[in-house]
């Protein structure tokens, strides 16, 4: 799949869209992207899985893993595309990122870690620091979209399919504020 192919997946499901946004970072930005619009078509999170696949057989992963919620699901289709197992890690009562319901690792597995889309790398630097306590190989990192601009460095090669920077500011400088315009919390994190 080329990228233009995946843009028009994007676009018709309306995974991208306007007005004025608060991010899980706290940032707020006139654009946000909204994966769960792909992730709830079966058969285009399968072409996407699909096209993240092709780039990362190489690693050979045994396991993928991604964070709750929004790495579930194309964990699952990505799992699926390169032969692998899928888990995912969730907040456990201290908040922390856990495996519950019965999910392990064993020594030695390739664990490959995705997110739907990557903006500040918080939960997947949760996901990492929870892998670091297991005695397992991280092959690498990957999200369907990398909004961080390159800010991010896991300290693992990190393979987004599509990379999209999207402007964003502290609230004080945001000139959609500044402008009055009421500001919503689209992302599930609280
Ligand atoms: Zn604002």
């Amino acid at each position: 799949m080329q990228n233009q192919e995946l843009w028009q997946l994007l676009e018709e499901t309306g995974v991208y869209t306007t007005g004025h946004f608060q991010l899980s970072s706290g940032r707020h930005s006139g654009e946000y992207l909204q994966c769960a619009r792909l992730l709830q078509w079966p058969d285009k999170t399968e072409l996407v899985a699909r096209a993240m696949a092709d780039r990362l057989a190489g690693l050979c992963p045994d396991t993928v893993i991604g964070p709750a919620l929004g790495g579930i699901i194309i964990a699952y289709e990505l799992a699926r595309a390169l032969g692998a197992r899928a888990i995912f890690a969730e907040r456990a009562a201290d908040n922390q990122m856990a495996l519950r319901r019965g999910f392990t690792l064993r020594p030695g597995e390739k664990v490959l870690v995705v997110e739907d889309v990557v903006t500040t790398g918080g939960s997947v630097r949760e996901v990492l620091d929870l892998l670091g306590g297991q005695e397992v190989e991280v092959v690498g990192v990957t999200s369907i979209i990398d909004r961080s601009d390159g800010e991010v460095d896991f300290g693992v090669p990190f393979f987004p399919l599509i990379t999209m920077p999207v402007r964003s500011y502290p609230p004080q400088e945001c000139p959609l504020c500044q402008a009055g315009l009421p500001v919503t919390k689209p992302g599930s994190r609280k």
